[in-house]
C-alpha cells in the first residue's frame, strides 16, 4: 500500500483538536458496524461519528476496543436522541451512551435535532450538556441541525458557545449562509451527507473534474468539503470505498473546480428540515 498523507486536524473553540475527516455510521446495520469501523481504523481514520439514534454505539465501542488503537487517539462523537431533551433525561441518555460505547468520555456530544418548541426546550437541554461538559465526560459539546435562530437563542440564554454545528451540506445543498454564521461565532461546521448519500456522484460537473484529476467522484466531492474548511465523515460499509474516501490529502482542486462544484447548489435536501422536524 502506498503511503497515505495524514488527516489534518482543526482546533475547536475550546482548544480541542478534531480530525477533519472521519467515518459516519448512520444507517449502518449493527451487524456490519464493528467490521466497518475496524476497517476504517486500520486504514488510518481516527474519528467516528455515531449517535444513539443509529443503534450501533455498542458496536462502535467494540471496534475501538478490538482495534488496539489507544482510546485517546480516536475522536468519538455521539448525539442525544430526540426523545431525551428534558434535563434529567439528557443526563441519563448521556450515561447510557458512555456505557454503550464502553468509554469514560466522548470527544464530542451533540444535541441531534433542535425539534419544534412543542417537543422540548433545547436551551434547557443545552444546560444539561453544559453540565456534562463541565464534568469532563465530553471534551467538547455542540449541536446538530441548528439554524441561526436556534443558535441565537442559546447565545442569549446559556453560557457555553457550541464547539460545532453539524448540518446537511453537499454540492446540492451548500448552506453557505449557516456556514458563515457558524464561522462568525467561532463554531466549526460539520457537513453531514457529504456525498449527498451518493446522489451527486454521477453529476457531469463532478465526473469531469474527477476524470481530469484521475480521482473518483467521491474523492473530488470530499476534497471540495475539505478545501471549504468543513469537517466530514462519509459513511461507507465497503472497505474499498472506506479507503478511497481517506485518500484525499494528496491532491487539490483549483479555484475553478471549487466554483464549478459550488455552483451545483440547488437548495436540495436529502434529509429533514430542522424548522419542521418534530422528531
Ligand atoms: P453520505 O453522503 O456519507 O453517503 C453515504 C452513501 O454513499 C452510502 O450509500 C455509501 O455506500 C455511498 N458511498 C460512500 N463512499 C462512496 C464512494 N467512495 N463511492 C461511491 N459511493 C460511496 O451519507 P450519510 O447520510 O451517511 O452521511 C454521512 C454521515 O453523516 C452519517 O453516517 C452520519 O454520521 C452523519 N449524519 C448526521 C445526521 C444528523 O442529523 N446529524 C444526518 C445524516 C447523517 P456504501 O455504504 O454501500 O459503500
Amino acid at each position: 500500500m502506498s503511503s497515505v498523507p495524514s488527516v489534518p486536524t482543526l482546533t475547536l473553540n475550546n482548544g480541542v483538536e478534531i480530525p477533519q475527516l472521519g467515518l459516519g455510521v448512520f444507517q449502518v446495520d449493527p451487524q456490519e458496524t464493528t467490521a466497518s469501523v475496524l476497517s476504517a481504523l486500520e486504514v488510518g481514520y481516527r474519528h467516528i461519528d455515531t449517535a444513539e439514534m443509529y443503534g450501533n454505539e455498542k458496536e462502535v465501542g467494540r471496534a475501538v476496543r478490538e482495534s488496539g488503537v489507544p482510546r485517546d487517539e480516536v475522536f468519538i462523537t455521539s448525539k442525544l436522541n430526540n426523545g431525551f431533551h428534558a434535563h434529567d433525561d439528557a443526563l441519563t441518555a448521556f450515561a447510557r451512551t458512555l456505557e454503550d460505547l464502553d468509554t469514560d468520555y466522548v470527544d464530542l456530544f451533540l444535541i441531534h435535532w433542535p425539534l419544534l418548541p412543542s417537543r422540548g426546550d433545547y436551551a434547557d437541554t443545552w444546560r444539561a450538556l453544559e453540565e456534562i461538559y463541565h464534568s469532563g465526560r465530553a471534551k467538547a459539546i455542540g449541536v446538530s441541525n441548528f439554524n441561526p435562530h436556534h443558535l441565537n437563542r442559546l447565545f442569549e440564554e446559556t453560557e457555553v458557545v457550541p464547539a460545532v454545528n453539524q448540518i446537511e451540506i453537499h454540492p446540492y445543498f451548500a448552506q453557505d449562509d449557516v456556514r458563515a454564521f457558524n464561522t462568525e461565532h467561532g463554531i466549526a461546521t460539520e457537513a453531514w451527507a457529504p456525498l449527498t448519500q451518493g446522489k451527486v456522484l454521477d453529476d457531469p460537473v463532478v465526473t469531469s473534474v474527477a476524470e481530469r484529476l484521475e480521482r473518483t467522484p467521491a474523492q473530488v466531492v470530499l476534497r471540495w468539503h475539505i478545501q471549504r474548511g468543513d469537517i466530514v465523515f462519509p459513511k461507507s460499509v465497503t472497505p474499498s470505498r472506506i479507503e478511497e474516501n481517506f485518500r484525499i490529502f494528496d491532491f487539490e482542486l483549483t479555484a475553478g473546480d471549487m466554483a464549478a462544484i459550488t455552483s451545483l447548489d440547488r437548495n436540495w435536501r436529502t434529509g429533514l428540515d430542522p424548522d419542521t422536524n418534530n422528531g
